[in-house]
């Protein structure tokens, strides 16, 4: 069973008396961490400050970014050594973002997520690509080349712990409607990759997000596909009233199974 996990991408809104406010806006309404992850991913500065404030299990911290090198002289980069000891247990690696505007290729993708591996921090990789059909003795294979090549190297007892984040560029950041049948498809399509490339018992296993578009109208339906095992939303999640209808988006639903429960038992 795959545990859903809901993470918010806060790009670089927020100050630290802001994310402050926020996590205690949350605090006592997230839902039980038993069935349902949460994160938050703010800006560098705000990591400790909020897990200070979080001071609970159930709101984990992610990095929106990592240098693959642990110490030295990097300017400007952030230690996954350094987010490691404040308790950072997530850094989002390779978004579409850090890949347009910073010139983040698939090789330095792939030494941060082998640097996080290897420290303890589980990498969300996030993968924008759109998937190629190739012919393979005469069977049709989806490729993901680009979610390969940041793998690469990456061993069978490794991928365990990665979680993977489709995020489309036709869906990131643009407001528009979240198409969830192709969200789907891009999701069912990565898994088979995984298959492919690893074993079906870890692509089994493995947490596949689907980032791009993702709002209080549009989580449940999204949430429904069988290969989505979470969404990483960006502008939605940076109201706390939409923050914490997505986060507990499947409430309802369980509060009336419960009360059906409860009926037939009474009568
Ligand atoms: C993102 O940037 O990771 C993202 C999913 O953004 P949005 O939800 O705003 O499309």
């Amino acid at each position: 069973m795959r545990k859903p996990f809901i993470a918010a991408n806060w790009k670089m809104h927020k100050s630290v008396a802001e994310s402050i406010k926020f996590v205690n806006a949350i605090k006592g309404k997230l839902p039980d961490p038993n069935k349902v992850e949460v994160g938050i991913a703010p800006q560098a500065f705000s990591l400790y400050p909020m897990k200070e404030a979080a001071g609970e299990p159930g709101l984990k911290i992610i990095a929106q970014n990592a240098a693959a090198e642990y110490s030295g002289p990097y300017t400007g980069e952030l230690s996954l050594r350094g987010l490691h000891d404040l308790g950072a247990e997530y850094a989002m690696l390779g978004h579409i973002e850090r890949r347009r505007l910073f010139g983040e290729n698939n090789a330095a993708v792939n030494r941060k997520v082998k640097a996080a591996l290897q420290i303890g921090v589980t990498p969300i990789i996030c993968t924008d690509e759109t998937m190629v059909q190739k012919e393979v003795n005469g069977e049709i294979h989806y490729v993901f080349q680009q979610l390969m090549s940041v793998l690469h190297g990456v061993s069978l007892d490794q991928i365990r712990r990665v979680v993977i984040s489709y995020e489309p560029s036709w869906a990131v950041g643009v407001g528009q409607h979240a198409n969830a049948t192709l969200a789907e498809e891009g999701c069912r399509m990565i898994r088979r990759t995984i298959a492919d490339n690893y074993t079906y018992e870890i692509a089994d296993k493995i947490r596949i997000l689907y980032g791009g578009s993702v709002n209080p109208d549009n989580i449940k339906e999204i949430m429904s596909k069988p290969d989505i095992d979470g969404v990483l939303i960006g502008r939605a999640s940076l109201d706390v009233d939409n923050f914490l209808k997505m986060v507990n988006y499947a409430q309802k639903e369980e509060a009336q199974l419960t009360q059906q429960e409860t009926k037939k038992k009474n009568n």
